[in-house]
């Protein structure tokens, strides 16, 4: 059933989500205060909006992808007061859990359905339509919004109540930071030993250290031909993103009273990389750092 979607943010990832929307017959209108991003999204079909309230005016679904939890919480207060109750509102974007709560308890103060649907997959998987999506929400809030969310993504997780969605997202990726740095931290060992990169990773991509961090992303030219490695590092998933993850995580396990040591350590490690400069750089570059190379040569 085609419906009328209102959609704010259209940056790296909402540009192209919003897109596959339109591709799958739905009609869309967006806001970005970017006007690169406008002119984007007027390319890909996308009706344009001079405000988040008139890109969602006569929708019945609205989905944000913003930067952060501060964005959501403003735009979706300014909404919530504006759609007619039963409106479907999706936040797409990676926030911390408790602005997520905050968030459904306004749409659902006004009757409004709500869904937080973190993904992981990042721009390629935005443009391909194969994200994954992990939802938090009640049940009838989730059955309404996972046609839209099988439109952008290949796999929709249904994780629990308001706020699962990006607890499944931060623990998730606090797995990916920890285990990066483990795997970065073997090879730097490796090379000291006078071991290759490649009997390395024959041994360890079929042993129990096989992992996703070495088998897709592997931090060394040559043994995964597609890693970010081989092509100078070029993200791929930058490491400023990781970083906001993986302090995302930190913040969640103080307010949980969760202990998380490694997952504290390895924001430390990715904090250092980032204020050296190289936050744009893959998140798997770590390793020039780990080596002791901290301008980021290999
Ligand atoms: P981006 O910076 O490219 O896009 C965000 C857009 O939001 C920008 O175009 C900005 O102008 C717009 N914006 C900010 N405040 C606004 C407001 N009040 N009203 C309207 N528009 C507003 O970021 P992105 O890479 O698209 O990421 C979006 C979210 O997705 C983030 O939370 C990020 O952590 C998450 N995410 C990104 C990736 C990735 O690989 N890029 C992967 C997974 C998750």
């Amino acid at each position: 059933m085609a419906r009328t979607i209102g959609f704010v943010g259209l940056g790296n990832m909402g540009g192209p989500m919003a897109a596959n929307l339109v591709k799958a017959g739905h009609s869309v209108r967006g806001f970005d205060l970017a006007p690169a991003s406008l002119d984007a999204a007027r390319d890909a079909g996308i009706a344009v909006a001079a405000s988040a309230l008139e890109a969602v005016e006569g929708a019945d679904a609205v989905v944000t992808m913003l930067p952060a939890g501060r964005h959501v919480i403003d735009v979706w207060t300014q909404l919530a007061g504006a759609l007619p109750a039963g409106t479907l509102l999706i936040d797409s974007s990676t926030i911390d859990v408790e602005s997520a709560r905050k968030a459904h308890a306004l749409a659902n103060a006004r009757g409004c359905l709500s869904v937080d649907a973190p993904v992981s997959g990042g721009t390629g998987g935005a443009r391909a339509g194969t994200l994954t999506f992990m939802a938090g929400g009640s049940g009838d809030a989730f059955a309404a919004a996972e046609p839209l969310l099988k439109v952008m993504g290949k796999n929709v997780f249904h994780c629990g109540e308001a706020g699962a969605g990006q607890a499944a997202k931060i623990c998730n990726n606090m797995i990916l930071g920890i285990s990066m740095i483990g795997v970065c931290e073997a090879f730097a060992l490796g090379e000291k030993l006078g071991l290759s990169h490649e009997a390395l990773y024959d041994v360890a991509s079929v042993s129990s250290g096989q992992c996703w961090s070495l088998t897709t992303y592997c931090p060394v030219p040559g043994p995964v031909p597609t890693s970010p490695a081989n092509t100078g590092y070029k993200p791929g998933f930058a490491a400023a993103l990781m970083l906001k993850d993986l302090r995302l995580a930190q913040a969640a396990a103080i307010a949980a009273g969760a202990s998380t040591p490694l997952g504290a350590e390895a924001a430390q490690i990715y904090g250092l990389f980032d204020g050296l400069g190289h936050g744009g750089e893959d998140f798997s570059a770590i390793i020039h750092m780990l080596r002791g190379q901290g301008q980021g040569q290999q």
